[in-house]
């Protein structure tokens, strides 16, 4: 089944905008990929595409790990992501990316974070209607919360060094297979 099918499923089934992620998708020349992703890992935005893993978002929402509004609000986000790396470029996100600390590699990567929450609430609003609750975000304010995401992506630090080979084996490393 194609992703957009599956999209567009979610949101029949749902009564939420799903279709609004294909439209927002189709206007900026998005490619939206269904893939199989590590752990947790819901989706991913590269400098090439967005990685989705739509299935896990499914069965999340049926086992009540998160309700049909975060499902929509994930999805939002992964472009929040892509339509940033696509504003500063592909060698500037790289080199931000690239940091000699990984304290300011942190930092870098959890305002891009708040960033994409904050775009994502606004798109959420604006195709639903509706605020998404606060605490559908990922509450990287919170200095607990913020703690414990440094400790997942502080491992990539210096993998990524100003260059995209090395950058494309660190995204290949979450993505185990495209559906
Ligand atoms: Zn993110």
């Amino acid at each position: 089944m194609s992703i957009d099918i599956k999209i567009g499923g979610m949101g029949e089934y749902s009564g939420f905008n799903y279709v609004s992620v294909l439209e927002i998708a189709k206007e900026n020349n998005i490619e939206l990929i269904d893939a199989k992703l590590v752990g947790g890992i819901m989706g991913i935005a590269t400098h090439k595409c967005i990685y989705l893993d739509i299935d896990k978002i499914i069965d999340t929402i049926q086992v009540g790990g998160f309700d049909w509004d975060k499902g929509l609000f994930i999805l939002y986000h992964e472009i929040a992501h892509y339509k940033r790396i696509k504003k500063i470029g592909d060698n500037e996100y790289l080199k931000r990316l690239t940091c000699d600390s990984v304290d300011d590699y942190c930092d870098y990567v959890i305002n891009e974070e708040i960033f994409a929450d904050r775009w994502a609430t606004r798109m959420f609003y604006k195709f639903n209607n509706m605020i998404i609750p606060k605490n559908q975000t990922q509450g990287l304010w919170d200095k607990h919360i913020r703690k414990k995401y440094e400790e997942h992506i502080k491992w990539d630090h210096q993998l990524i060094r100003n260059n995209v080979e090395a950058y494309d084996k660190v995204i290949s490393n979450y993505v185990i297979d495209v559906r």
